[in-house]
């Protein structure tokens, strides 16, 4: 048993839509389970012979659920974010041969030890900024051998690291170069999705559905195909076009549907009736210096439970950093801090279906929870662009400490 004692603030969502703040808290938990969570004298009197952590007065939060990452790729498109700084469009690098197609090229070329290598030191530095879980999409190999090579990777990170991974399979992120677009698209239905399952290497299908990548009726069939075969839906809907993606999603009853920059009410509304997570994901509408950003508000006000993630992408979003994510979320989108909270961590769990283990610091969920060294919670979005995280804990154990690894 491990306890945590002495925390200045612990603060969680709770399922069912209530918000926690305890000052002078506690938290216990066994054999990486959360026991107890409360007051300090409860916390003292109820166990007092557990090992003890002392949190020194310092704000915890439950770790952060990163549902949206492209995490496994090779080279970078640093060049690409210089000629968005030129006023370039996503449209335009896209059409230059740029954009999705040119990782593709260097992520066809690199072997899957090299990509592991790369993927492996992109996850450490998110345990560093407070993702103690993630979502992992494959989507830069456009052909079988290369998606299968991405999505063993991830199967190799899921074993071998402690954070949880959901994976997903999204060979529909683009088209590929050297095949007609319907054959690409047969390939997907008749043969790439029906391996994935068989071969358990997703839990997860998702698809590219915007103006220019697939359409809503390709969606539609890849989707409803990869539900037949077992796989949950997932979909990237609605970020350079209003293509009337959300209601897609609603329609489909995806897990989640992300980005929704340009979603419209109507749809929005179709998606809280059917209980889809929007995944929100500001750092790229920033990065892309859209003059419009994913309407959260609205949302909300309709219900929906959104959730923040990094979109963590070599070209549109190169960030690491769920705190900056939270930065962002409250200040483009107007959310609360507790609002900003509750989307990156318990919506975020929503967003990959492991709500009933992860996502807040509850009695009989995960111990999954970070020590961040700030007098109050509100520093976290005030003090921009610094990371103040000082201990990462995963099932009940410290995976990361700053003062075990000082600068
Ligand atoms: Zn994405």
């Amino acid at each position: 048993m491990i306890a945590l004692h002495n925390i200045g603030q612990l603060l969680t969502p709770l399922t069912g839509g209530k918000f926690l703040i305890i000052p002078n808290a506690g938290i216990a938990s066994e054999n990486g389970k959360v026991t107890f969570v409360g007051t300090q004298e409860e916390l003292l009197s109820s166990f007092p012979n557990a090992e003890k952590i002392d949190a020194e007065r310092k704000v915890v939060l439950p770790g952060f659920v990163d549902a949206h990452t492209h995490l496994i790729f090779a080279g970078d498109r640093c060049n690409e974010f210089l000629m968005r700084l030129s006023g370039a469009t996503y449209q335009e690098i896209a059409a230059a041969g740029g954009g999705i197609q040119s990782t593709v090229q260097a992520t066809r070329h690199a072997s899957s030890a090299e990509l592991l290598e790369l993927a492996r030191v992109n996850l450490q530095t998110i345990i560093r900024y407070g993702t103690t879980s993630l979502e992992i999409k494959s989507g830069y190999g456009l052909d079988w051998p290369n998606e299968e090579k991405l999505l063993r990777v991830a199967i190799q990170l899921q074993k071998e690291s402690a954070l949880d991974i959901a994976i997903t399979f999204l060979g529909a992120h683009d088209f590929p170069k050297e095949i007609a677009r319907d054959d690409y698209i047969d390939l997907l239905l008749n043969e790439m999705l029906p391996r994935v399952a068989q071969e358990k290497l997703a839990e997860f299908s998702d698809v590219f559905c915007d103006q220019g990548y697939y359409t809503n009726d390709q969606t539609r069939a890849l989707s409803e195909r990869a539900r037949r075969l077992g796989l949950k839906i997932k979909l990237h809907v609605d970020e350079l076009a209003d293509v009337d993606g959300a209601a897609l999603a609603a329609e489909l009853k995806a897990v989640s549907a992300d980005h929704l920059i340009r979603a419209n009410e109507s749809g929005i509304r179709k998606m809280g009736e059917a209980g889809v997570i929007p995944v929100l994901l500001p750092g790229t509408s920033f990065a892309l210096k859209c003059a419009q950003h994913a309407s959260a508000r609205l949302m909300l006000q309709s219900g929906l439970r959104v959730a923040i993630a990094t979109d963590f992408n070599p070209g549109t979003c190169y960030c690491h950093s769920m705190q900056y994510i939270l930065q962002l979320s409250v200040l483009l989108y107007g959310l609360s801090a507790e609002e900003a909270i509750t989307a990156a961590t318990l919506n975020g769990a929503a967003a990959i279906d492991r709500e009933s283990t992860l996502g807040s610091l509850e009695t009989g969920k995960q111990m999954d929870c970070l020590i961040f060294n700030v007098p109050h919670y509100g520093h976290l979005f005030y003090n921009l662009g610094i990371n103040r995280l000082e201990t990462v804990i995963k099932k009940g154990k410290v995976l990361w400490s700053k003062k075990a690894n000082p600068l």
